[in-house]
C-alpha cells in the first residue's frame, strides 16, 4: 500500500496512460510497460511529484528525460513484438531502456557520460531487469559485437545518419533517430530492405546534440 513516505504513484501513472490514449498512443503493449514502469525512480529526487506529467525533466550533466509521449510515440513506431534485439544510443536517465527491456527481447544501451550510466544500471537493477546490456561509450559508432539490430533508437539529434547504424542495422529492422539543426529536427524513421534503405519523416521534435564521431563534434 502506498504510503505518505514511499508513494508508488499507480494513479497518477493509470492517468498518465490515459493521456497518451487520448493522445493517439494504441498499441497496448507501449501503454502495458508505461503502466507498469516507476518513471519517478528516473527523475532527481525531489521532483518525483512530476514525473507523471507529460514534459521533459532536467537529469543532470546537462541531459533531460524525455516526455513520455516521446517516448511512447518513438515505441509505437518500432512496432516491437517482444522477440527483438535492439540497440538504444544515449541512455541517459534509463526510463526509455526500462519500457524497452518490457518490449523487446534484449536491448544494448550506449551512454557517454558516466554519471548518467551508472544512474540508469543501478535504478534498472532496482527493477530487477536482467535482459539490458550497458556500454559507456560514443554511440555513433554503434554497438558492432551483437550487431544486427531489429531496431535502433537514437535518443539525442544528429547532423546526419551515423553510417555505423545504417550498416548494424537487421534487414526489415527500424532507425529511429532525430536528424537536422542543433535546435530543431525532424524524427526520422529509416527501414532496411533488401536492396536499399527507406527514408520517412515523422514529426519535427527537440533532442539535445548527439555528440561524437559521427555526431557534432562540440557540446
Ligand atoms: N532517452 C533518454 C534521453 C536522454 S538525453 C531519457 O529519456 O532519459 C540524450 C542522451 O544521449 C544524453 O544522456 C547524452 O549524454 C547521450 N548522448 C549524446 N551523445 C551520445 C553518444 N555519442 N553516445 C552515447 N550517448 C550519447
Amino acid at each position: 500500500m502506498a504510503s505518505a513516505v514511499s508513494p508508488d504513484y499507480r494513479g497518477a501513472r493509470r492517468r498518465l496512460v490515459a493521456q497518451l490514449r487520448a493522445g493517439g498512443i494504441t498499441d497496448e503493449a507501449v501503454l502495458k510497460a508505461v503502466e507498469e514502469s516507476p518513471r519517478h525512480l528516473f527523475v532527481p529526487t525531489g521532483v518525483g511529484h512530476r514525473a507523471y506529467v507529460d514534459s521533459s525533466l532536467s537529469i543532470g550533466s546537462g541531459q533531460t528525460i524525455s516526455q513520455p509521449s516521446v517516448h511512447a510515440r518513438y515505441l509505437q513506431l518500432l512496432e516491437l513484438r517482444g522477440s527483438e534485439r535492439v540497440l538504444e544510443i544515449g541512455t541517459g536517465s534509463g526510463y526509455q531502456t526500462l519500457l524497452l527491456s518490457k518490449l523487446a527481447a534484449q536491448a544494448f544501451s550506449v551512454e557517454r557520460a558516466a554519471p548518467l550510466l551508472e544512474g540508469a544500471r543501478d535504478v534498472l537493477r532496482t527493477c530487477g531487469v536482467r535482459n539490458v546490456t550497458f556500454q559507456l561509450g560514443d554511440g555513433t559508432i554503434g554497438w558492432r559485437e551483437f550487431a544486427p539490430y531489429d531496431a535502433i533508437l537514437v535518443s539525442a539529434a544528429a547532423p546526419s545518419i551515423p553510417q555505423p547504424l545504417l550498416d548494424q542495422l537487421a534487414v526489415g529492422g527500424k532507425l529511429l533517430i532525430p536528424l537536422g539543426e542543433r535546435d530543431e529536427q525532424m524524427l526520422t524513421m529509416v527501414t532496411r530492405l533488401p536492396e536499399h534503405f527507406e527514408r520517412r519523416d515523422i514529426i519535427p521534435v527537440r533532442f539535445v546534440p548527439l555528440l561524437g564521431t559521427h555526431g557534432w563534434t562540440s557540446p
